[in-house]
């Protein structure tokens, strides 16, 4: 007599994301302005999407981004991202 064992493994990724450490202010090349940027981990966490969701809207151009030594998102051109009601934009 065989016996089966099943094990479930339950895996929780929490990203932790300092506002100070992983967005910047950078110049956007399309919106040609400074823009705030954050790196593709970032940019999923902020939209709720995967990170091969921003890499797949970076490969299509439908998003901003500039390429260092990473690539970093212009936020201004993520869908669904919504600015902290705390940061007002001065005009
Ligand atoms: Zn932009």
């Amino acid at each position: 007599m065989t016996q089966k064992t099943e094990f479930e493994i339950e895996v929780n990724e929490t990203v932790a994301y300092s506002s100070r450490s992983d967005r910047f202010e950078s110049f956007c090349p399309v919106c040609k302005c400074m823009s705030e940027m954050a790196t593709v981990q970032i940019a999923a966490v902020l939209t709720q999407k995967t990170e091969r969701d921003i890499y797949r809207m970076v490969e299509v151009d439908a998003i901003h981004f500039i390429e260092t030594d990473r690539v970093l998102v212009c936020l201004n051109s993520l869908p669904g991202y919504q600015r902290p009601a705390t940061q007002q934009e001065e005009i």
